[in-house]
């Protein structure tokens, strides 16, 4: 088993020197959008030195003073992002101040102290604000920052007098300053790490309520407050259900959340300033759907679960980032489930997130949980799925076996122990067995320290079953690679169902007998993060059981899910798959339909003819046809989203009844407006069907809108045509100035992921790639998600021609995803030389 090591030296700052407060004062220049800064920490030194290294990027320090003495060199090393100042005299051991006085840039990245555009009436308006996780608080003043260097930070803002400015905390006084100015002092942060740090600056207007002892406000930019009070709802209600959840009240007077225009992620947790995108925090009654309400209260969720997983409690190097996104991501949907029982997001999360983790740690590229990371460049990479997905089905899995008040024992116990510290992941499984009694540590390790996870395969010897466990891995060539090498073991919490009961047993060892005379599905109700395989006998009782609808909605999903997989890793035969899909055909479950969709969708992407759509359409159709297109007065939150799926689903297959009608809802949108929930698919089908005049009014509708999410809307409508002409005019359309930075990637990636746009985007890509890197290539996630559809890429000659491209062309921030696209495309190759034959044949004598 591999583990993990801690950083080396070489990126952590010199432990000898440790910060205690930072008075910090800041008077951003909001017209040359430059800033300058003065900040004076109270150090604490263990040893006499010369020399004081902290982290600063961008930042041009004017004086550095240590006590009386003033520096008298300062270096700069960027590689580090470091500044050095050394003394003449000895500092002395001890506490002891230094001041800096320097000047910043607001820059346009989204990242550090940076710069928001929007538009009032026409007139062209900014707002300052940051962005700090994982490394970019350094690009605003020069501070330890490293999320175990906690200290408490007093912030001032000297800002125009008709401005608003947000930190973490509340002012203490807001007096006048020269020439128009006026200068905000916040009260104390509490103890907390630097990239848990925020301010915002701008003209804003707000929602307020009070729950409890804690005011919350919703901050949105001119005209928008009336789309921020679902917000501040959603928001007071997660405070209530955490502070008695965690036992643990907030420990700040306010907490507020902030919509900002150009935002790269979808939400930050700043302790006490939440800010977010506007998609993922503003809900329009009219105009926003199903899913914006649903998104917005999971990210809302997700970020005040932070205040105490995260905030409070804070991983003590970026190694253990999937402490504070895991479980954010996990509690995400407890809260959520406890504030809209109704919508069933536990249902969602095993189809969307949790799938989403089965196919990302099925890659040899993979990364364990834990990952040792050095460079902000690696650090910035690991906020992938793998740390919130992964993470976040690994704790579902342990909450599952411990039961659920065990679990919230243990976080409790985990949380007030460590209140204000930090902490590595042994420490969180210690609480739960300090908690449980239960052998967690053990347990845990296994699933955090290695990467992927196993295959359960189910056999038969005579009367007696037994199960056995492998490494599961989507790639062929992975696997086979694999298997000469060491075999790794879970200790896997494994229930499945034999005679209506249900035997719990936990595997850790490579073969384990099942008690049973006769077993059915196995990894019941899909607890443990697993794939299954089954003997020929009982996938045909399965299938049977299917057919009888004797199984329960995540076994359904489940053996669907993992039949595709198993196709795709060379376990079975494709064809075998595309027969047990037609089990489904009365399906009624969104969530399965959803696992369905994409199973039949990858196979079309690299097998597609005009024969497989109509294998595809002959269970899209029907399903289509079992729906209204009105929304029911009272409908299951669900059946909203598998009217979407049907229609999307038959329409982009080719049901002629379906787009006809979803054309003639749109060509009279304007007398009946079209219900928000169904907008996205309806615009979907006119593109998909539709040529330049189509492609035009698209954009149109775009540059006019100015509600984010019907802008989104628009966007992926123009991705969506399927001729090289107005393909390509939407690629450049996405680099132009008419498309936001953080949009950007999405709408170039939709393109990507267009079966009719995949070889003209790389084309496109390549071409421009100047342009991109310029853009979205300074750090961050921009470049590793928008190169990530590479891999839906099939062809040995299309992997040898990007990676020639990458040896010429770097890539910051996105190593990991290219081996992850050459893997994947790699193995899309031979799995298409492998089963191409068989699948058109098996389509051609069914589906004539
Ligand atoms: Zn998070």
């Amino acid at each position: 088993m591999k583990t993990t090591k801690k950083p080396k030296t070489s990126v952590l700052l010199p432990s000898h020197v440790t910060p205690i407060r930072y008075n910090l004062t800041l008077k951003p220049d909001l017209e040359n959008f430059t800033f300058w800064g003065k900040e004076v920490i109270d150090i604490m030194i263990d040893k006499d030195i010369k020399e004081i290294t902290l982290h600063s990027k961008d930042i041009d320090i004017e004086t550095a003073q240590a006590g009386v003495q003033f520096a008298t060199k300062i270096y700069y090393d960027t590689k580090a992002e470091t500044t050095t100042f050394t003394f003449k005299n000895k500092i002395s051991r001890g506490k002891i101040k230094l001041t800096l006085v320097f000047n910043g840039i607001i820059n346009e990245t989204l990242r550090g102290f940076y710069k928001s555009k929007y538009e009032i009436d026409g007139v062209t308006k900014h707002l300052a604000t940051t962005q700090f996780e994982a490394t970019d608080a350094r690009r605003a003043f020069p501070c330890f920052d490293e999320p175990a260097q906690k200290a408490v930070f007093d912030v001032s803002l000297i800002i125009p007098g008709t401005h608003t400015a947000i930190s973490n905390t509340l002012p203490t006084s807001i007096k006048e300053h020269e020439a128009g100015y006026k200068i905000i002092s916040f009260a104390p942060t509490p103890k907390m790490s630097t990239y848990l740090l925020a301010f915002i600056i701008g003209d804003f207007e707000y929602v307020e309520k009070n729950a409890g002892r804690t005011l919350v406000r919703v901050y949105t930019t001119a005209g928008k407050k009336h789309q921020a009070k679902f917000a501040l709802d959603v928001a007071i209600r997660c405070l209530e259900f955490y502070n008695k959840y965690f036992d643990i009240p907030y420990p700040l007077p306010t907490l507020d959340l902030i919509a900002i225009p150009d935002f790269e992620s979808a939400a930050m947790e700043n302790w006490g300033a939440i800010t977010f995108r506007e998609t993922a925090l503003l809900v329009d009654e009219n105009n926003s759907s199903l899913a914006t309400k649903q998104w917005v209260a999971i990210v809302i969720a997700h970020e005040i679960a932070h205040q105490w997983f995260g905030n409070l409690v804070t991983m003590k190097w970026w190694t253990d980032l999937w402490l504070n996104e895991g479980f954010a991501s996990y509690m995400e949907n407890l809260c959520t489930d406890h504030l809209f029982p109704e919508w069933h997001v536990w249902d969602l999360y095993l189809a969307d997130r949790y799938a989403v983790a089965l196919r990302l740690d099925a890659l040899a590229n993979s990364h364990p949980v834990e990952v040792t990371v050095h460079h902000p460049d690696e650090i910035s990479e690991i906020f992938d799925m793998v740390s919130y997905a992964k993470g976040s089905a690994v704790i579902r899995m342990l909450a599952e076996y411990l039961g659920h008040d065990t679990f919230r024992d243990g976080l409790r116990h985990y949380l007030k122990k460590h209140s204000y510290n930090n902490t590595e992941t042994v420490q969180l499984w210690e609480s739960f067995e300090k908690v449980s009694k239960k052998n967690v540590v053990k347990m845990m390790n296994t699933w955090t320290k290695q990467t992927g996870y196993p295959l359960i395969s189910l056999s038969k010897k005579g009367h007696q079953y037994s199960a056995t466990q492998e490494r599961f891995f989507s790639s062929r060539i992975s696997r086979e690679k694999y298997n000469k090498g060491t075999k790794q073991l879970w200790h896997v919490p494994f229930a499945y169902e034999t005679n209506n009961e249900i035997l719990k047993t936990i595997t850790t060892k490579n073969k384990v007998p099942l008690i049973g005379a006769s077993i059915g599905k196995l990894n019941f109700e899909e607890r443990s993060f697993v794939r299954t395989r089954y003997d020929a006998e009982t996938i045909l009782k399965l299938k049977q059981e299917i057919l009888d609808c004797k199984l329960s909605v995540k076994d359904r999903l489940g053996l669907i899910r993992d039949m595709f997989a198993l196709a795709e890793g060379g376990y079975i035969d494709t064809v075998t798959a595309l027969d047990f899909s037609l089990a489904y055909k009365h399906e009624t479950e969104y969530i399965v339909w959803a696992e369905l969709a994409s199973g039949i969708g990858k196979v079309y992407a690299l097998f597609g003819d005009e024969t497989y759509k109509k294998y595809a359409l002959s269970l899209f159709s029907p399903l289509a046809s079992r729906m209204t297109w009105e929304h029911i007065k009272g409908e299951e939150h669900s059946h909203t989203f598998l009217r979407n799926l049907a229609i999307s689903g038959a329409g982009s297959y080719g049901d002629k009844n379906i787009i006809k009608h979803a054309q003639k809802l749109f060509k009279g949108r304007i007398k009946n407006p079209i219900r928000a929930d169904i907008r996205s698919t309806v615009y979907a089908i006119v593109a998909q069907n539709g040529g330049q005049k189509e492609w035009n009014l698209f954009k149109n509708l775009y540059l006019k809108e100015k509600m984010h999410e019907e802008q989104e809307r628009y966007g992926r409508a123009l991705a969506q045509f399927r001729d090289n002409k107005n393909l390509c005019a939407t690629l450049h359309f996405a680099i132009s100035s008419n498309v936001r930075t953080q949009d950007a990637p999405f709408l170039i990636g939709a393109v990507w992921g267009n079966k009719y746009g995949r070889d003209l985007t790389w084309k496109f890509v390549k071409s421009n790639y100047k342009i991109i890197l310029k853009t979205w290539g300074e750090g961050g996630h921009f470049l590793s998600r928008l190169l990530s559809p590479l891999g839906t890429h099939a062809s040995v000659k299309d992997a040898d021609d990007i990676k020639k491209f990458f040896k010429k062309n770097q890539a910051p921030g996105s190593a990991r995803t290219l081996e992850q696209a050459y893997e994947k495309i790699y193995s899309n190759a031979l799995w298409v030389s492998t089963d191409k034959v068989k699948v058109k044949k098996w389509i051609n004598n069914n589906y004539k």
